[in-house]
């Protein structure tokens, strides 16, 4: 897959073969052709994956056409969480966009208002500012918004974690609604979701798969199960394992979640079920007691579980194996957070045990098979060469 099937500017194509880059990476491929059909996007990946050129080279091809207004003010905003990549971003802008004519200006927190002041009086392209400096120039009116086409807010999880949510309010506020909006970020969910409902319009969501986060300081393990008596079994054993502190188990379905807390109930664990077939205040509510450490284990569908944070996890059990890679990645990420050390357990069938080797493969990580004395399987592999 190269660049020109994008659907980019060849000058643009130019700047990147310049560049060196030679193939877009997973999050280009998907943002870059989506965000040049002009609808809103949240796209979660992480610094590092080349996001900065997935909103940039859309961008700087809106540029090719004629504004849609006339007046002062720029056309473009990126909003950022820090002064560093605001400027990293506007250099970006100048590498990618050395094909074409380019007025572009950094309002940041932390350098003189002078300077700034200068370059929002002169026509203008594309603002980077952080949200900070950008609000304390809306209210000097030494900006217009009214221009804007296309609103970009990188990292905005950081932005918000940093306080930043009420300028953004208030500087979106300023921006004509009929805009483009790009979302970036590492998550998507909690209060980052808010904000996407106030700023974005029926956004398509690119999600890239967290590869990074299953880095950290996880332990991995899998264990062949017989059948489901069999894993309750070694769940059972799991559970009661003094270092275990809280946990989430992962089934397929649903009916699955309902059926194995109420089993563990009935042993006597403190325990609740997530899906998504819960109204939204149940599900925040079960999440409260799990926080509020009212409960030892929580038994969750893939969909429910996206985005709990709840840093005392310290085990996560698929009790189902995931479908794919990529789910295993966002389930096991649920433990391990904040620096601290989790440990995930996989249960397979005797016929899943290939997905170990593509776990693996995807995440790079060591995924080691297990027993627990008493609890082995029953030995059903033939020997290799048999017929
Ligand atoms: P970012 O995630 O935007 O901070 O980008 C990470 C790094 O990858 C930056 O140094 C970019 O210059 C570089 N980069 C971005 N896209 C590509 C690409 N398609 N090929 C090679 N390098 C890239």
């Amino acid at each position: 897959m190269s660049f020109t099937t994008l659907g980019l500017d060849p000058s643009l194509i130019a700047s990147l073969t310049a560049l060196g880059y030679t193939a877009p990476t997973p999050v280009q491929l998907e943002a870059i052709p989506a965000a040049l059909s002009g609808g809103d996007l949240l796209v979660s990946s992480q610094t590092g994956s080349g996001k900065t050129a997935a909103f940039l080279l859309p961008a700087l091809q809106r540029l090719h056409k004629p504004a849609t207004s006339g007046g002062m003010g720029p056309r473009i905003l990126v909003l950022t969480p820090t002064r560093e990549l605001a400027l990293q971003v506007q250099k970006s802008t100048h590498a990618y966009g050395a094909g074409q004519r380019l007025r572009t200006a950094s309002v940041v927190g932390g350098l003189p208002y002078g300077l700034q002041l200068k370059l929002l009086a002169r026509p203008v392209d594309i603002v980077i500012a952080t949200p900070g400096r950008l609000k304390d120039h809306m209210d000097r009116r030494t900006v217009n918004l009214g221009r804007v086409e296309l609103l970009v807010l990188d990292e905005a999880d950081r932005m918000l974690d940093m306080g930043f949510q009420e300028e953004i309010d208030a500087i979106v506020a300023k921006i004509p609604k009929e805009r483009q909006t790009l979302l970036f970020s590492a998550t998507l969910e909690g209060i980052v979701g808010r904000l996407a409902q106030r700023v974005t319009k029926n956004p398509r969501r690119i999600v890239i798969a967290r590869v990074a986060e299953a880095k950290l300081d996880i332990t991995q393990h899998a264990l062949v199960a017989d059948n489901d008596a069999h894993k309750v079994r070694m769940l059972d054993t799991l559970l009661r394992e003094e270092e275990v502190d809280q946990t989430l188990v992962f089934t397929a379905t649903k009916r699955a979640a309902e059926e194995l807390s109420g089993e563990l109930l009935g042993k006597g664990f403190d325990v609740g079920a997530l899906h998504g077939d819960m109204r939204q205040r149940e599900r925040s509510q079960m999440l409260q007691r799990l926080r509020e450490r009212k409960m030892k284990v929580l038994v969750a569908t893939d969909v429910a579980a996206r985005g709990i944070d709840v840093p005392d996890i310290n085990l996560v059990v698929n009790y189902d194996a995931p479908r794919q890679a990529e789910d295993y990645v966002h389930r096991i990420g649920r433990t391990g957070r904040a620096g601290r050390a989790g440990v995930a357990v996989t249960f397979l069938g005797h016929q899943d045990r290939h997905l170990v080797r593509q776990i693996e493969r995807y995440t790079g990580n060591t995924v080691s098979m297990m027993v627990i004395p008493a609890l082995e399987p029953k030995n059903r592999d033939r020997p290799r060469y048999s017929r």
